[in-house]
């Protein structure tokens, strides 16, 4: 169910007596540009219509009392006992911006919040940089701060980072503090400069989950980032470059000896992604979706060759949609062995495709997928601007 700024405020009066703010902080799906984030590289996401939501509003003490609609639980840390750290339990992600805020000098005393979100919670579409970005709107607000988007998605990225305690890159908190509906946010992630392209009216993206995560992906994801670290130490090495980002194809070939077979592959992918996200920018802003498409499906093919992480029902995902009339491109999305990928279909067949990937999908593997249009969303930024902050 769509989560409702009333229903939020609502339920937030009823428990703790007081209306408070409001912010909400969208999630994300990433077109293109696929484990790039960690060594400098481009991305290209945008913010797609599920929420959290945020209400806020101050108590006399030190305490910071969260309340999560979702897990239907409350609980709360005092302000000195941030410090130690993560409790292994869903409040480190808002503790953890609190924690962030503060280290940056943000102050604030204590306050009551709930939390409500309609994002689906560890499907790949970012609930935790929904809830981050949404919980630091809040905080921000009650301490009379206006972060700038860098400053808040750097400090919500340092929540997960080091208090959560779990690896990611940069572009799920910016795109999802940064973002602007209808725009894919090509985002450099070594520089943070970004460009806000437009997004055809008459395509429609489509996130279709394969509803496996194979059991190897948590331990296989690190390996990845190993052997990516591994073979840009050895361009490092060789060739002087700092950051893979800034290696060529020809850099990596005159190191081939140096590395493994596998990191020499996932640095491959990496080059070719960064370049592809490079393209795929030109051909949105020459309105070529059909050549977009064609990347995707290029990348796609990267990350299962190159990177080897994707698997068998995602495979067959891609290759089902490939053959359905209006679909311009297909690839897996997100950290890989399984989870989400992401569709372009043009519109008037979106329904249809929508009908005929649940079905032959099922037929295929037996498993029912969810697979749905994403409606584009702004990020949290623009809609307090545009006064969704009540
Ligand atoms: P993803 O970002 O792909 O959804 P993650 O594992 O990175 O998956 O983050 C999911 C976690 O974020 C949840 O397990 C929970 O701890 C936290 N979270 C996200 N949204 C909420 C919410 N509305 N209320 C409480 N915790 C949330
Ligand atoms: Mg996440």
């Amino acid at each position: 169910m769509k989560v409702t700024n009333e229903a939020a405020q609502l339920a937030h009066e009823d428990r703790f007596g007081q209306r408070g703010r409001l912010f909400r902080a969208p999630a994300r799906v990433n077109l293109i540009g696929e484990h790039t984030d960690y060594t400098g590289g481009l991305v290209m996401p945008m913010a797609i219509d599920f929420h959290t939501v945020a209400v806020i509003s101050p108590r006399e003490d030190e305490r910071l009392m969260f309340y999560s609609e979702n897990y239907e639980q409350e609980t709360f840390i005092e302000i000195p006992s941030l410090e130690g750290g993560r409790r292994g339990h869903w409040s480190d992600y808002p503790a953890g911006v609190a924690w962030s805020l503060r280290k940056e000098g943000v102050e604030f005393g204590g306050f009551n919040m709930t939390l409500a979100g309609d994002v689906p919670l560890g499907a790949g579409l970012s609930s935790s940089a929904s809830i981050e970005v949404a919980v630091a709107m809040a905080i921000q607000a009650m301490a009379d701060e206006h972060l700038p988007l860098e400053k808040l998605a750097t400090l919500c990225r340092r929540a997960e980072n080091e208090y959560v305690g779990a690896k990611s890159g940069i572009m799920d908190q910016f795109v999802v503090a940064g973002a602007v509906a209808h725009r894919a946010m090509m985002l450099d992630t070594r520089s943070l400069k970004f460009d806000l392209l437009p997004l055809p009216g008459d395509v429609r993206v489509v996130i279709a989950n394969s509803m496996v995560k194979h059991a190897v992906a948590t331990g296989e994801y690190g390996n990845r980032r190993d052997e990516v670290e591994a073979g840009q130490a050895v361009l490092q090495q060789e060739r002087g470059i700092a950051l893979l980002r800034d290696a060529t194809l020809a850099d990596l070939e005159a190191c081939r000896e140096k590395m493994t077979p596998e990191s020499f592959a996932r640095c491959r992918h990496i080059i070719t992604e960064n370049a592809r996200v490079l393209q795929a920018r030109e051909t949105l802003l020459a309105d070529d979706m059909n050549r977009f498409g064609e990347l995707m499906v290029e990348a796609h093919k990267s990350f299962r060759d190159d990177f080897a992480a994707s698997c068998e029902e995602v495979d067959t995902l891609v290759s089902i949609a490939l053959r359905q009339p209006g679909c311009v491109g297909a690839r897996i999305t997100g950290g890989g062995f399984g989870g989400c990928t992401v569709n372009v279909v043009n519109v008037s067949a979106a329904e249809e495709f929508v009908s005929a990937v649940r079905r032959e999908y099922a037929q295929a593997t037996g498993i029912e997928a969810d697979c749905f249009v994403c409606e584009p969303a702004d990020g949290a930024l623009a809609l307090a601007e545009k006064g969704g902050a009540a």
